[in-house]
């Protein structure tokens, strides 16, 4: 395909991309969150299960801004959402919405089948999580992948329905000024 093709095939399936977001936001969350709180609240009760948002800096570790992890313990499996914290308030919004976006999109982060790799793995111990019992994650990534790939369109899915959330929740002025990290 050439170059003018390519970018008309981009285009066309943006707008698709968008619309079909728009339309799973809503029916997943008929009622947009005014805080990232409420965001993991609800998406608690649409999952059914505990959701953690934390948000840390990560030292030296080379990760992602946010990721998306699944949590094996005796408990079950809950859902972790880490975002780097040493940014601005409003760009660890945006990361923790596209990692929430992952979610409402109806993604499935990929599996872990041995030990998480290391940086993971030192994040987790950070967290107090023992990193076997990382299951599954999903980084959010700059890597380029191939237009119309699987990987390209969860990616593009996840921002579109991040956006959207993030532009509600940072529209809505904030009730009350949260000290937590999470
Ligand atoms: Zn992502």
């Amino acid at each position: 395909m050439t170059g003018p093709d390519v970018l008309r095939l981009g285009a066309e399936s943006d707008a698709d991309l968008l619309a079909s977001c728009r339309r799973r936001l809503r029916a997943v969350l008929p009622d947009l969150p005014s805080s990232l709180d409420d965001l993991r609240r609800l998406m608690e009760t649409v999952r059914g299960r505990r959701i953690e948002l934390t948000m840390t800096d990560p030292g030296r570790l080379r990760l992602p801004s946010g990721l998306w992890g699944q949590v094996r313990s005796a408990a079950g499996v809950h859902d972790l959402v880490w975002v780097d914290r040493r940014t601005s308030p409003f760009a660890r919004t945006v990361v923790a919405c596209h990692e929430f976006g992952h979610m409402i999109c109806g993604h499935e982060p990929d599996p872990v089948p041995g030990p998480p790799p290391r940086p993971v793995a030192a994040l987790a111990a950070d967290l107090e999580l023992d990193p076997a019992q990382v299951a599954a994650i999903v980084g959010r990534c700059g890597e380029s992948c191939a237009p119309g790939s699987p990987e390209w369109r969860r990616e593009r899915e996840a921002e579109l329905t991040g956006r959207m959330l993030a532009q509600h929740i940072l529209g809505v002025p904030p009730r009350t000024r949260s000290s937590r990290r999470g």
